[in-house]
């Protein structure tokens, strides 16, 4: 079996997770899951990369295939995780999911050894701030977001670590030690 890592990010919307895992990326032999959305492309979000964008009937199509390592709903979208894809990525290196709450416990029963990170916001005014100054969207669907995060919040005590993202570099740095230190007690 490979000694490689399914790392799973999660946290509320506007938390900083991209930038979060765009700097891991940058720093260690890390591949990232793309995942699979029936949403429409936000402005600069590329097929592919971003999400592989996909019909509603793709979508039922995949879940009916059991191609999704596990998938829910938000916001009257579906975002799943492509399994093959993982799975070809996890021959070769740690992989990073980064999907809500529900999908990281989903991910946990199938994939016991996954390790489960939480990125909490430091302050839930500054969580609102942080939706407010992206202005991708309006304040409906903002509120909306911040309504689940209460929901994801809740969940955060199952996950194995909680790391707050008040300073991006000491944050990534946190998680890049929680990855060293689970690999080390699992080689041990
Ligand atoms: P957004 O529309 O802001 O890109 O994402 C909305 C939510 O969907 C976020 O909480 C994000 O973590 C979650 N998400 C993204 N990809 C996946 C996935 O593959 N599976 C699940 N369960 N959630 C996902």
């Amino acid at each position: 079996m490979s000694n490689n890592f399914l790392i799973v990010l999660s946290g509320p919307s506007g938390v900083g997770k991209g930038t979060i895992v765009t700097r891991l990326l940058a720093r260690g032999n890390y591949a990232l899951s793309v995942s699979a959305t029936t949403r429409p492309p936000r402005k600069g979000e590329e097929n592919g990369k971003s999400y592989f964008f996909l019909s509603r009937e793709e979508f039922a199509k995949g879940i009916k295939e059991g191609g999704f390592l596990e998938y829910s709903e938000h916001f009257g979208n579906f975002y799943g995780t492509p399994k093959k894809f993982v799975d070809e990525k996890l021959k070769k290196s740690d992989v990073i999911l980064e999907i809500d709450v529900d999908g990281a416990l989903a991910v946990r029963k199938s994939h016991p050894a996954a390790l489960l990170i939480f990125i909490l916001p430091p302050s839930r005014e500054e969580l609102r701030n942080r939706l407010l100054s992206r202005g991708s969207e309006d304040v409906k669907k903002i509120e909306e977001r911040l309504e689940r995060t209460e929901y994801e919040l809740s969940k955060s005590g199952e996950y194995d670590y909680r790391i707050v993202n008040d300073e991006l570099e000491r944050a990534v740095e946190e998680i890049e030690s929680a990855i060293a230190l689970e690999k080390r007690r699992k080689n041990d």
